[in-house]
């Protein structure tokens, strides 16, 4: 009975490393971790993940200063970063965590890249998609959409950022 206890245990806790990494509010903390890298290198903070089949196959976070690029926002790298992981130009099994929202040059990545599913955090009044498609829906008909998901600690970041900025 001691041994059948202590395999169960185990079976218990082993089950509980396996389950966590599996939510979306853990890949959202992720895509968040890749937001601080740019906040830390005074680029607008947002990051991005994308994970298949539980696991992460592309981290991206805004580059624009860095590369001295506009496009190189944190979903760009991000999707390209994983077309080369996966050999593949869609990724219909993949799930995208950014925390903002996306602007409408990512979206229209996310479009091409008919990714099977996005979340994202904050929602972007000035920037975001969603000031040129209202509530039409950019991407590939397919995607499933939620958003919201830890939208406070992704807006938080921005105006951190933002009040360093004005100092
Ligand atoms: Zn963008």
């Amino acid at each position: 009975m001691g041994v059948d206890e202590n395999s169960d245990r185990k079976t218990v806790l082993d089950l509980g490393k396996k389950s966590t990494p599996m939510t979306d509010e853990y890949f959202m903390k992720m895509a968040l971790k890749e937001a601080e890298k740019a906040f830390d290198e005074d680029e607008v903070p947002v990051g991005a993940v994308i994970v298949q089949q539980g696991k992460i196959i592309a981290r991206g976070y805004n580059m624009v200063e860095k590369l001295n690029d506009p496009t190189a926002h944190a979903e760009i790298i991000a999707l390209t970063s994983a077309f080369n992981a996966m050999g593949s130009k869609y990724l219909p099994d993949a799930t995208l965590y950014v925390t903002v929202e996306p602007c409408l040059m990512c979206a229209g990545a996310i479009h091409w890249s008919k990714i099977g599913r996005i979340v994202w955090g904050a929602p972007d009044v000035k920037n975001g998609h969603h000031c040129y498609t209202g509530e039409k829906n950019p991407f590939h008909a397919k995607t499933q959409i939620l958003y919201g998901l830890l939208q406070d600690e992704a807006a938080e970041l921005m105006k951190a950022f933002f009040r360093k900025k004005r100092i």
